[in-house]
């Protein structure tokens, strides 16, 4: 079957022909390429044509597709334990494996997905604080909680909606925006409310494409929640283990109370988790009053699949080098390019996950800044580059992903397929 065949039979059976918004390709008013297989570096459709992958499954397949040691640990494990809803071994394993790695999780409960992960994480904040108020930022997403979908980026903004059907204003009304990297704004409202039970923050944002936290706003972020008894909850489901090993946190030296993270940390299968200081970990039930439960949370084979992603990239620090290396000559060869072609680009980019905004501005620092783009010329660039062979996410305001088995070959072909793009 053809891809658009197999898309029109979709739609008749699923909403959109998709399980998430953004897989249908709205933003650049195409039809999705329907996959069927990703080996390394590469996906291929249905129709057999051959993609350098720069999604990496919004961030999971840091290792590239069908990583052997992955592939084995899933097959390894499914021989025996598929699902017991009781508690194994490698549970501990994994959960001690990520409070080793990062600094600032004592504890850690497993999930099944981001979106718990988050919610997870503010029911304890307000059980913890006895606080019922909490902040976002613009342009920030968390998940399809209801308490977070308001203004929220990524997949609502890709459809052009400004919050969803379906969530009662009482679920919103305790959550505060701020701008993002604008402490001031969050100064503001911790002046005029003192019911603040957390702040929530990509300390790298990635949803409304990635612009990267100033280390000053996230410094004031730990200040002000210091000093009004608040939580400082880092969302690093999309940059834990990506933009470093130790995550975001590492790299600015902050200390958040809580954590939560998904995507690499399940290998590629569906995942979450949320962790952070004893004391606070220890209001979850059984041992304290917060209730939070999963007959699926801990599976398994998630953890197996998890557990050898984070072991491969502890053992082989190199590849956070390559990562690097392969994203600033990315940067380097694009940046080179618009200059010389006059084409008003602004490249975010932190380690392994960037944006190219068609923007004006000299710089994208929040979510009012990545709304000016021309989201016209992004929908042609997007064109241009999955037929020359580049599949990058299909909505401006989204990350784009690199992984450790792209070589600089793949690099080239991306620089080549930009230069080769007529405005
Ligand atoms: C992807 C993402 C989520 C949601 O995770 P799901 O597994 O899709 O529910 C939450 N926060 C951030 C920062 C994300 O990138």
């Amino acid at each position: 079957m053809k891809n658009d065949d197999i898309f029109e039979e979709s739609k008749k059976y699923m909403p959109g022909g998709v399980n998430s918004p953004v897989r249908a390709f709205k933003d650049v008013s195409l039809n999705p390429p329907i996959i069927k297989k990703g080996q390394g570096t590469y996906i291929y459709d249905e129709e057999g044509n051959k993609y350098i992958d720069f999604v990496c499954s919004w961030g999971p397949m840091i290792l590239g597709h069908c990583d052997e040691d992955v592939v084995n640990a899933i097959k390894h494990t499914s021989e025996n334990s598929i699902s017991f809803g009781a508690t194994t071994k490698i549970e501990f394993e994994l959960a001690k494996y990520i409070c080793k790695t990062v600094d600032n999780v004592d504890m850690i409960r497993m999930v099944n997905s981001g979106t718990e992960a988050t919610m997870s994480a503010i029911k304890l904040a307000r059980g913890y604080t006895g606080k019922n108020k909490i902040i976002k930022f613009a342009g920030g997403y968390h998940g399809h909680f209801d308490g977070f979908l308001v203004d929220a980026g990524s997949g609502l903004m890709t459809e052009g909606i400004p919050g969803s059907a379906g969530v009662p204003e009482d679920s919103i009304k305790n959550t505060l925006i701020a701008e993002y990297n604008n402490i001031s704004s969050v100064e503001n409202i911790f002046k005029k409310y003192n019911d603040i039970a957390a702040v929530i923050v990509e300390p790298v944002a990635g949803n409304m494409g990635v612009i990267p936290g100033d280390k000053s706003f996230l410094m004031g972020l730990r200040e002000l929640c210091d000093k009004y008894g608040t939580l400082l909850i880092f969302d690093e489901v999309m940059s834990g283990f990506r933009v470093a090993y130790k995550g975001a946190q590492s790299i600015y030296g902050i200390k958040p109370d809580l954590t939560t993270f998904a995507k690499i940390m399940g290998g590629g299968l569906p995942c979450g988790a949320y962790g952070g200081r004893r004391e606070i970990m220890e209001k979850l039930s059984p041992m304290g009053p917060v209730y939070q439960a999963g007959t699926m949370s801990g599976n398994p084979i998630v953890m197996a699949a998890g557990l050898a992603t984070l072991k491969k990239l502890h053992d082989n620090p190199e590849y956070y080098v390559h990562l690097e290396k392969l994203g600033s000559k990315l940067q380097n060869g694009i940046e080179t390019i618009a200059k010389k072609k006059d084409i008003p680009v602004v490249f975010n980019r932190c380690g392994a996950m960037f944006t190219l905004f068609f923007n004006k501005n000299k710089e994208v620092k929040n979510y009012e800044d990545a709304k000016k783009c021309d989201t016209a010329l992004f929908a042609r660039y997007f064109e241009h580059m999955i037929k020359s062979g580049i599949y990058i996410a299909p909505s401006q305001f989204e990350a784009v992903f690199l992984n450790v088995k792209q070589t600089d070959e793949d690099i080239d072909k991306f620089i080549q397929a930009f230069n080769s793009f007529e405005i």
